[in-house]
């Protein structure tokens, strides 16, 4: 209605892929990336085998080589945001092994430097630039929920951070998630270093429970044309999910086992529905995770998805990639 660029977005389902670069200190630099097209073609080389089979195309809406900045991933990702706006139910995921850059694409690095600003920040910043030169009869509200998934257990984790806020109905809202009204990126930033806290708590190392648990930030609009007194709802998901690589059964046991197969239950339950949505079958298989649950009324009907599939480019990292690929293939 009111962007153009929504128009643009042709399907309601697209997959980006996005090509960590090598770390400096990285010992092993063989390449499993061997080509990177415009066109969202990627080709990946099997670093162990030599001759018949050993490379395999894959094609995506776009990739991201390791070059590719925080903002040029976020020009690409802009029109969704803008949608939001237009009453759009948006979700944007990121997949991939522990280790292949999801944190880094959907948060970024830091948050002292702008240019290093994720996804997550630079959405938020441009949802409330907009709500502001929009101002003339729309009165915008926005609420934030942010929960995390863990062995199919949701744990809100801005319970304790701020006010419960009933004054924001919002039918799209994750349940008995408390929803934070804010008014700027900042509050927003606020909230979230506070649920970044809270995610720790009871967390043998940062890095080990982030890695093993998916973190949803919701982003509640509701906008009130004060002139007619219509109402417009749209709602934002960013989605850190869980690391997707496969625990070796013969290795892992007891709390590590369980949340392996947690983990991998929710991923093909999450597989599934965009599946399911993609070729728009009659029956989405919501039900079989936490998961698909929590963001069910935000996936379907009047929703984009957006999934940004992160690889290692590292020869070490072959078998998870083409993993990865293929889950994501599977989905686009
Ligand atoms: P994940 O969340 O998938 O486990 P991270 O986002 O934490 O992975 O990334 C792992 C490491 O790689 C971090 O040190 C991160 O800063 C770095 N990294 C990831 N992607 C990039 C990138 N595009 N450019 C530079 N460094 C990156
Ligand atoms: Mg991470």
């Amino acid at each position: 209605r009111l962007y153009n660029e929504v128009q643009e977005l042709k399907g309601n389902i697209r997959v980006y892929c996005r090509i960590r670069p090598f770390l400096p200190g990285q010992n092993s630099r063989q390449t499993t990336i061997e080509y990177t097209g415009e066109n969202g073609e990627l080709v990946v080389a099997n670093p162990f085998k030599q001759g018949k089979d050993t490379h395999r195309l894959f094609k995506f809406n776009k990739v991201f080589g390791q070059a590719a900045t925080q903002e040029e991933v976020f020009l690409d990702t802009r029109p969704l945001i803008r949608s939001i706006l237009d009453g759009y139910n948006v979700c944007i995921f990121a997949y991939g092994q522990t280790g292949s850059g999801k944190t880094y694409t959907m948060s970024g690095p830091s948050i002292s430097s702008k240019e290093d600003w994720g996804v997550n920040y630079r959405a938020l910043n441009d949802l409330f630039h907009l709500t502001q030169i929009r101002q003339n009869t729309m009165v915008y509200e926005v609420g934030v929920q942010m929960v995390e998934i863990y062995n199919e257990q949701v744990r809100d984790i801005l319970s304790d951070g701020g006010i419960w806020n009933t004054a924001l109905p919002n039918g799209l809202a994750v349940p008995d998630a408390s929803m934070h009204s804010v008014r700027s990126t900042e509050d927003v930033l606020e909230l979230m270093n506070i649920g970044l806290m809270n995610r720790t708590v009871g967390a043998t190392a940062l890095n080990e429970r982030s890695s093993r648990s998916h973190c949803v930030l919701s982003v509640h609009v509701r906008g009130v044309d004060v002139e007619t007194d219509s109402v417009l709802r749209g709602s934002l998901h960013l989605v850190d999910l869980a690391g997707s690589e496969r625990v070796d059964r013969s290795e892992a046991t007891g709390e590590r086992l369980k949340e392996a197969q947690h983990i991998n239950k929710s991923l093909s339950a999450l597989g599934d529905v965009i599946f399911a949505l993609a070729h728009k079958n009659p029956h989405v298989p919501y039900r079989n995770s936490k998961l698909t649950q929590v963001l069910q009324s935000s996936l379907g009907g009047q929703a984009k998805t957006l999934m940004f599939v992160q690889v290692n480019p590292d020869g070490d990292s072959y078998a998870e990639t083409v993993s990865t690929l293929k889950f994501a293939e599977r989905v686009s």
